[in-house]
């Protein structure tokens, strides 16, 4: 299912001040980079949707089941001068990430940004795991990334110049490992290998992939894990607190459009208030 995209070109609307009378004023189409951010109807990935769509971005909000979710994160962004349509696919899908990126270039006629993002926990111990826990995990968080970086790098190889970032969200347990995660593990350690070859075969062609690893952030997924989980947690955070899916956000939103970040690729950069150093 593909959501509507309304463009926000030539749109008159009232504006209204105490102090004035009301005048009407022309909101411009959003022209900033078109991002695709998978998993974007929650979480961290709404964050990081929100947060590009601000700075003027059209944003392809993806999302497995929320729609309602995904249509309040594309209202946002509207609202806040960018522009975006939401789209249902499984990412880890290859005919449903083709159509995902088709939905992108059908709207917006390009794709500048991919952040991949969409992931789930199955947890249970090695000895405890079934073969189907462990795949459905590898086919989204790891699979799900090379499909979409795969049909976003094809993209972005169409437009010269060519230009395009990355950016994968993986996690400080792809580093570490844990107990209780050998099928998120390494699907997110596969995702830090992934990146640096993605980065080693298009840094000449100007796209460059990154990836974040988040320490603990507060989200649905962390809000499983219970109380006594947490506070065990919290004791191996500096910081001493979860972070919140914005710090995320944030540092995706510098290595996407941040001119500075032009000459950083293949990287993992911590997001985890000191956790692993
Ligand atoms: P979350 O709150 O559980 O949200 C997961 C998002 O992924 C939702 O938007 C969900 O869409 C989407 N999704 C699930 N299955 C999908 C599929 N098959 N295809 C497309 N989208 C799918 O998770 P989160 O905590 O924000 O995590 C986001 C990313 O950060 C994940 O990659 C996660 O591994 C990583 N991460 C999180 C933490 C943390 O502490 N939270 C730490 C390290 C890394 P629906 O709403 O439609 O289900």
């Amino acid at each position: 299912m593909v959501g509507k995209k309304v463009n926000a070109s030539s749109v008159p609307f009232r504006f209204q001040s105490a102090s004035r009378k009301s005048s009407v004023v022309t909101v411009q189409a959003a022209d900033g980079p078109v991002c695709v951010v998978t998993g974007a109807s929650r979480g961290i990935g709404a964050a990081i949707a929100t947060q590009l769509g601000a700075q003027g971005c059209r944003v392809v909000v993806n999302y497995a089941a929320s729609a309602g979710p995904a249509e309040e994160v594309c209202k946002t962004i509207k609202a806040s001068g960018g522009d975006a349509i939401a789209v249902q696919a499984n990412v880890a899908k290859q005919e449903e990430v083709d159509a995902l990126f088709k939905a992108a270039v059908d709207a917006f006629g390009e794709v500048n940004v991919l952040v991949n993002n969409a992931g789930i926990t199955r947890d249970t111990l090695m000895m405890r795991m079934k073969l189907a826990q462990w795949q459905e995990v590898i086919d989204l968080n790891l699979t799900g990334v090379f499909l979409c970086t795969q049909a976003a790098t094809k993209i972005m190889g169409k437009k010269k110049p060519v230009k395009g970032r990355i950016i994968n969200i993986t996690s400080v347990v792809g580093v570490t490992g844990n107990a209780g995660q050998a099928n998120y593990s390494a699907a997110k350690a596969g995702v830090i290998g992934l990146t640096k070859t993605v980065a080693r075969e298009y840094a000449g062609r100007n796209i460059q992939c990154n990836a974040i690893a988040p320490g603990f952030i507060a989200s649905d997924m962390t809000a499983e894990l219970g109380p006594e989980i947490e506070a065990k947690i919290l004791t191996t955070i500096p910081a001493g607190k979860y972070g919140q899916p914005e710090d995320i956000a944030g540092m995706v939103r510098f290595l996407a459009l941040d001119p500075a970040a032009a000459y950083i690729t293949g990287q993992t950069i911590h997001v985890d208030g000191g956790m692993v150093m």
